[in-house]
């Protein structure tokens, strides 16, 4: 058993451009392993000082020294936590802070050169020294869930079948679980990469159709992983299983339950019964990894911006207290590895018991032992039948095409590239893609606009946006290719949908340009793009500097919320027009009437 803190790392992303358009000034100051904060309302009062086993500094980039990689971090925490899994420990990394802190970039990252994560490093790596073991008796295999945790309810990100929520039990030797949570069993890094992938887009689906914020949903993705080394004397396999866990997201009971743990280290008090796990799904279920059988490490993401001072104090603060939590690690050995050990001292003591008989030929040249009857049938009751992962492998594939084909049914593009990862976007055929606040979620879903009519929201639709008939979205994509072989895409809103083109809310049909931003319903935003039409701008803009704001999620809202802003204040401008002439034409007609009155009167008198 070996009792380590929690690795505890803070790191503090660049500006975003929000941040940089506003002026936001910095307020973190980082020096090797030691984090400073400033208050910018009392620039006078002492700054505030906390060391961590890490202090990473990313503010900047790759040019400044001090600068912190994805590679740096990996190479720090994720190296080490791999090395723990070989050895045959429980791992957990997870990442904590604020919305947009830069949680998922720092556990999944970004697919291009030298942005990944945590997780996809840490599976490569894994995968990379499995391949390079050459000891014929040692076999590994690596088996990967992805759940989401959101409103207390365990979502399957692997299952598409999993509609509702899973059930969180408890075994008594094991701890909490998720009840049928799929496992997948993984040969390589590119299966782990689809099956994120795939996660990823499922858990938009999702998000989407619940109008669901990514602030409050925790991401956890598990990875176990088992070494099997086979004994030649006595012919028995032994397993080493280590769950690896990384999670992106928390919540406040993760915060009780660090605070209650560093407070139960602190004051030497053994109360383990008043950690607050039960109290919310991801504590529950992380039990272990959060003061019990785990090598743990957190990572505390900053933001530098002033305006989030107080968030970034208390995250300082949560991420002090997690160093003084204490994890008791033991390695993972199955009931075989015991067994192998006692069968070991048999064989030594009948070999002693032949030796001193006169018996030794029975020893064979080889040192092996010549086994008994019973000595079999032992070996046997604990062997695993070899075909067991075969029916895993099978399993993996067929949920893996039943996924794929849900995706598909739903519009969404999966692999058609023939595997690689990321989205697929094709050579000629417009499509929608779509926009989510959480840049994870966000373009990873393409709805393909065909040639001819393409509806949406209705019964015979083409396109079901994320896997539902939406009524208020009733609208129709019409493609058709004009005398200059161009395929152009008109959209037409249907009576009462409500449906936003760049911010402006449409009621005649539109011709759609490369870029363009649309707006179905509340929660349905996506992008158009026209591929040829981009190829064109590319080459034309080839010598402009590339420049501007990136058309996404953020610039969707603003867009449509100060285009509605402006339609809004010229049609009270209008409205008020009318009825200030309304007002003189009634007051007109009743001067009229009055008047008509008065005259009838003089003529009665
Ligand atoms: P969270 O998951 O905590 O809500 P994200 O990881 O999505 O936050 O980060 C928000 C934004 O900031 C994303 O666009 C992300 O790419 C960017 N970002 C976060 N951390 C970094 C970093 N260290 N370097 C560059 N960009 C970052
Ligand atoms: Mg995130």
């Amino acid at each position: 058993m070996a009792s380590s803190s929690v690795k505890v790392a803070v790191r503090v992303r660049p500006f975003n451009s929000r941040e940089m358009n506003r002026g936001a000034k910095c307020v973190i100051q980082m020096q090797d392993k030691s984090t400073c904060i400033i208050n910018p309302k009392q620039p006078k009062e002492a700054p505030k000082n906390f060391t961590f086993d890490y202090s990473y500094w990313s503010h900047s980039s790759e040019e400044d020294p001090s600068f912190a990689s994805q590679r740096k971090v990996y190479q720090d925490i994720g190296e080490e936590m791999l090395l723990h899994a070989f050895e045959g420990y429980n791992v957990c990394i997870f990442a904590y802070g604020q919305t947009g802190a830069g949680k998922s970039y720092t556990m999944m990252g970004k697919q291009d050169p030298g942005q990944q994560g945590i997780i996809p490093q840490m599976c490569e790596d894994l995968f990379r020294q499995t391949a390079d073991n050459t000891d014929p008796d040692l076999s590994f295999s690596v088996e990967v869930s992805y759940m989401e945790i959101y409103c207390e309810r365990v979502r399957d990100l692997l299952n598409p079948k999993s509609r509702g929520a899973l059930r969180v039990r408890e075994h008594p030797i094991m701890g909490p679980y998720v009840e049928d949570l799929s496992k997948m069993a993984v040969t390589n890094y590119s299966d782990i990469a689809d099956l994120m992938d795939t996660g990823n887009k499922a858990r938009t689906v999702a998000a989407t159709n619940m109008n669901e914020t990514s602030s409050r949903s925790h991401a956890v993705f598990t990875i176990l992983f088992t070494q099997r080394r086979h004994d030649n004397m006595t012919s028995l396999d032994t397993e080493k299983v280590c769950e690896g866990a990384n999670i992106n997201k928390s919540l406040t009971t993760l915060g009780k339950v660090i605070s209650a743990l560093a407070d139960m280290h602190g004051s030497k008090k053994r109360r383990s019964d008043f950690i607050p796990y039960r109290d919310s799904v991801l504590t529950w279920l992380l039990r272990e990894n959060l003061g019990g059988n785990s090598r743990t490490a957190m990572i505390a993401a900053l933001s530098p911006a002033d305006i989030n001072y107080e968030e970034i104090l208390s995250t300082l603060r949560y991420a002090d207290r997690a160093k003084q939590i204490k994890c008791n690690a033991v390695i993972n050995e199955d009931p075989n590895a015991r067994l192998v050990r006692e069968l070991k001292e048999e064989v030594n003591r009948l070999k002693e018991l032949l030796l001193s008989q006169g018996l030794s030929n029975l020893i064979t040249a080889s040192g092996k032992y010549t086994h008994t009857h019973s000595f079999w049938e032992r070996c046997n009751k604990f062997c695993t039948p070899g075909f067991e992962c075969v029916v895993v492998f099978l399993k993996t594939d067929s949920i893996r095409q039943e996924r794929e084909a849900l995706l598909a049914e739903m519009g969404v593009s999966v692999k058609e590239d023939g595997g690689t990862v990321g989205v697929f976007s094709p050579k000629r055929t417009p499509h929608l893609v779509n926009l989510n606040e959480d840049p994870l979620m966000s373009e990873c879903l393409i709805y393909y606009i065909k040639d001819g009519v393409t509806r949406v929201g209705q019964e015979d639709v083409d396109i079901r946006l994320s896997g539902q008939f939406i009524k208020e979205l009733h609208c129709v994509f019409c493609s058709e290719v004009n005398e200059n072989n161009e395929v152009v895409v008109t959209l037409e809103p249907l009576v009462g949908a409500e449906t936003y083109v760049n911010g402006k809310r449409i009621t005649d049909g539109v011709v759609l340009k490369q870029g363009n931003r649309i707006v179905m319903g509340k929660n349905h935003v996506f992008r158009f793009n026209h591929p040829e039409q981009a190829r064109l701008e590319r080459e034309r803009s080839a010598t402009q500097e590339q420049q501007g704001e990136p058309v996404d999620w953020s610039y969707a809202q603003k867009e449509l919320l100060e285009k509605q802003g402006i339609d809004i204040k010229q049609e009270m401008e209008k409205r008020l027009q009318d009825l200030e002439s309304q007002y003189r034409k009634e007051k007109e007609e009743a001067d009229q009437i009055l008047e008509q009155q008065r005259l009838v009167r003089k003529d009665a008198v």
